[in-house]
């Protein structure tokens, strides 16, 4: 596969399935809606300083237990209107019935949003605690992807987990749970954040061996400061390389060089996913852009198409 930045003004209201179906690598990047004010100025230079180079598409998360509903729909919206960016709109199922899944798709409809990320989500507050379906919601992200393509002509996302979705009982029921969404019409699928390759290559494989060739984008998260050790492991169940928490323990009281080390290891674990003929990388940025940016510059991509 070449490799290509390219999007124009023209991809706009173009879909993911149709930027990946191009033939070019996809690079994307993930913002959270914002909570204040402050955030949203954050959020807002963040986005301008990545429109600048172009991504593929850009998406954002949408707050569990919908405490970021209207903040999400917002900014996705503003991204749509305002910028030329091709938005995702995260939307999950959590404490939502079918008519408020079907009055916020509409709401993307009418800002001329095509792509969506279809996610169960998780349960406020404890992600691993009882998940409790609304009474008149859905259970699974698999209806959520019927829903979203039975309500108009969405290009729609789903979730992918290198290390097994930490609910699953065994690898076959996952993979068999991730091609159910995939048979329920998502055209492209994102990973949960990984530190390995090997995690994402092996849950390619399976997932090649059970019939199903959706494109699985892999999510990376490049690691700038020693609090995200624990926190991202909590959050994700990412396995986190002891070498790699060794190597920044180590310079611990040195920001700098913390930030360094992160950005280096996932440099190479871009470049490594690169040479494996991966569909796409897409960034986590916490709202922030210039640890992101780095790697992208690092990985010779960072200029304007
Ligand atoms: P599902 O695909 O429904 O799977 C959940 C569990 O149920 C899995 O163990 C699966 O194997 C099992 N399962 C599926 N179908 C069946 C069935 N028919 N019978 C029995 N078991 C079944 N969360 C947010 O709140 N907001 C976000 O914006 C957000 N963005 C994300 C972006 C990415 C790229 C990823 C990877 C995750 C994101 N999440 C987000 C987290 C996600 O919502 C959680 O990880 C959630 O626990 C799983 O969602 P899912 O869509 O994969 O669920």
């Amino acid at each position: 596969m070449a490799l290509g930045t390219a999007s124009t003004r023209t991809d706009r209201a173009r879909t993911v399935r149709d930027l990946l179906a191009s033939g070019k690598r996809s690079y994307s990047f993930e913002f959270a809606a914002p909570k204040t004010e402050k955030g949203e100025r954050t959020l807002w230079n963040a986005i301008r300083r990545i429109e600048a180079v172009a991504p593929t598409f850009v998406s954002v998360t949408y707050g569990a237990g919908g405490t970021s509903r209207e903040g999400t729909v917002r900014a996705t919206e503003r991204i749509a209107t305002d910028t030329t960016l091709t938005p995702v709109a995260h939307l999950t199922a959590v404490n939502h019935s079918l008519a408020d899944l079907r009055n916020i798709i509409g709401q993307y409809a009418d800002a001329g949003i095509r792509n969506m990320l279809a996610l169960r989500g998780d349960p406020p507050g404890d992600p691993m605690g009882e998940w409790v379906r609304h009474p008149e919601g859905v259970t699974y992200a698999a209806e959520l992807v019927r829903l979203i393509k039975e309500s108009g002509d969405f290009c729609v996302g789903v979730a992918a987990f290198p290390e097994m979705h930490p609910r699953s009982e065994d690898w076959d029921q996952d993979v068999a749970h991730f091609v159910d969404k995939c048979r329920a019409g998502a055209d492209f699928a994102i990973t949960q954040m990984f530190f390995y390759p090997e995690d994402y290559l092996r849950l390619r494989d399976r997932v090649a061996a059970a019939g199903c060739s959706t494109p699985i984008i892999p999510e990376i998260m490049p690691v700038t400061n020693v609090r995200q050790i624990e926190r991202f492991a909590q959050l994700s169940n990412a396995a986190f390389p002891p070498e790699l928490a060794d190597r920044i323990v180590a310079v611990k009281d040195d920001p700098a060089a913390v930030r360094s080390i992160g950005i280096e290891y996932a440099t190479e674990l871009c470049a490594r996913l690169t040479a494996e003929d991966v569909p796409g990388l897409h960034f986590i940025t916490l709202n922030h852009s210039t640890a992101t940016l780095e790697i992208y510059e690092n990985l010779g991509l960072h200029q304007r198409p």
